[in-house]
């Protein structure tokens, strides 16, 4: 039989899509290592991957063994995901009424979207910040409607409230944001609030900052707080998020989601990442003063201008050269890090904290440049 072309595919079945789908933009995802390795042809070990704000020390140990002992992964997850929620609700300190698990916090994202959004419906998002927010809220049919930060990064309190208007439903902060690792206060949320819209709150960092608006949840029935295991417990592969919501939120989110959301690899993971909470906690430390420590470094080069950063990650603008051809000369020596050339955010660069010995690498190669190279041309 004939495999049907993709022109004939696009008069034909690409006429039953959603308008909204055809017209939305794609997210731009990280590139897997195995590919970064057979692109540049280094060998998958030999690469620094410093571009997806991932846990360079990876997963704790038990997570290791727990997944190996356990015998019924031919058994369907609890899709109330009980056990889960009771020990998250030791960790944040609150009731587990309040908590619903996700595939990764990217999940919660969505599943906040599909639950206020109709067609035509606003959605304010804070730029330059984290992607996935225009991203689903345009899949889910919303309308973004993009507030710049103001000085420093910090969110334009003033600008978003007389942006909120009868169509607008959700306001995202990312707080540290990505990628510019700057805290929200917890007055501006709190101002937020005020507008009657639904605030989400992005702690996806908030266990490197040491800062949350966590304990105002069950005041405000239009605060919501997400969170993951992404970063400070190295299970950014497994997908494991979860948010705090008012109990009615939690209800529909319930409702809403699919049965088996959370896998069980995942929830054992997660539960075994909270009992396993000293050596963790330990991890976060080194990564925070090793970002300290990068920081300091990074401010010695006249063309990079570091942002001080509450997360795991640094910004740096770039002064001389182009950010675009820094990061593809870092590319050809196997240190990868996230370039962004966006109107809300020339010519940076993001770099995720790794190893001392990783950043060490990083640091003398951009010494290399600094140096060597003149910083006008493509690499
Ligand atoms: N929120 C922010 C601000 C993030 O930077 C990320 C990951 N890049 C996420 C959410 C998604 O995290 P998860 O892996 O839990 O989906």
């Amino acid at each position: 039989m004939k495999e049907v072309s993709q022109s004939e595919s696009s008069k034909g079945i690409e006429r039953l899509f959603r308008r909204q789908i055809l017209k939305s933009e794609a997210y731009t995802p990280i590139v897997p290592p195995g590919v970064l390795s057979e692109e540049i042809g280094v060998s998958v070990e030999g690469i620094i991957k410093l571009d997806g704000n991932e846990n360079p020390y990876g997963c704790s140990p038990r997570v290791q063994l727990a997944l190996a002992d356990h015998s019924f992964y031919h058994i369907y997850p609890d899709p109330e995901q009980r056990d889960l929620r009771e020990a998250l609700a030791q960790y944040v300190n609150i009731d587990s009424k309040y908590i619903v698990a996700g595939s990764g916090s990217d999940e919660l994202i969505d599943l906040v979207l599909r639950l206020f959004i109709e067609p035509g419906d606003r959605v304010i998002n804070c730029t330059p910040t984290f992607g996935m927010y225009p991203f689903s809220t345009e899949v889910c049919g919303g309308k973004v409607v993009n507030v710049p930060r103001g000085k420093g990064f910090a969110i334009d309190v003033a600008k978003i409230k007389a942006a909120v208007d009868t169509c607008t439903k959700i306001i995202f902060i990312a707080s540290p944001n990505n990628p510019t690792g700057n805290v929200t206060p917890q007055k501006d949320i709190l101002e937020l609030l005020e507008t009657g819209s639904v605030v989400v709150v992005d702690e996806a960092y908030c266990e490197f900052s040491g800062k949350t608006v966590v304990e105002l949840v069950p005041h405000h029935d239009n605060l919501v707080v997400l969170r993951t295991f992404s970063k400070w417990a190295g299970l950014a592969g497994l997908r494991v998020g979860y948010g705090i919501f008012p109990t009615h939120v939690a209800r529909y989110i319930t409702k809403i989601k699919i049965p088996y959301n959370v896998n069980i690899a995942a929830q054992i993971a997660a539960i075994e990442s909270l009992n396993d909470l000293a050596h963790l906690k330990s991890i976060v430390q080194s990564i925070v003063k090793e970002r300290d420590r990068l920081f300091a470094k990074l401010q010695k080069f006249q063309f990079l201008h570091p942002l001080p950063s509450e997360a795991n990650f640094i910004l740096c603008s770039i002064s001389k050269g182009k950010a675009r051809d820094i990061h593809s000369y870092l590319q050809q020596k196997g240190i990868f890090l996230r370039h962004f050339d966006t109107p809300a955010l020339q010519d940076c660069l993001r770099i995720s904290v790794g190893k001392p010995e990783q950043n060490d690498i990083l640091l003398k190669t951009l010494e290399e440049i600094d140096r060597d190279r003149p910083l006008k041309t493509s690499y």
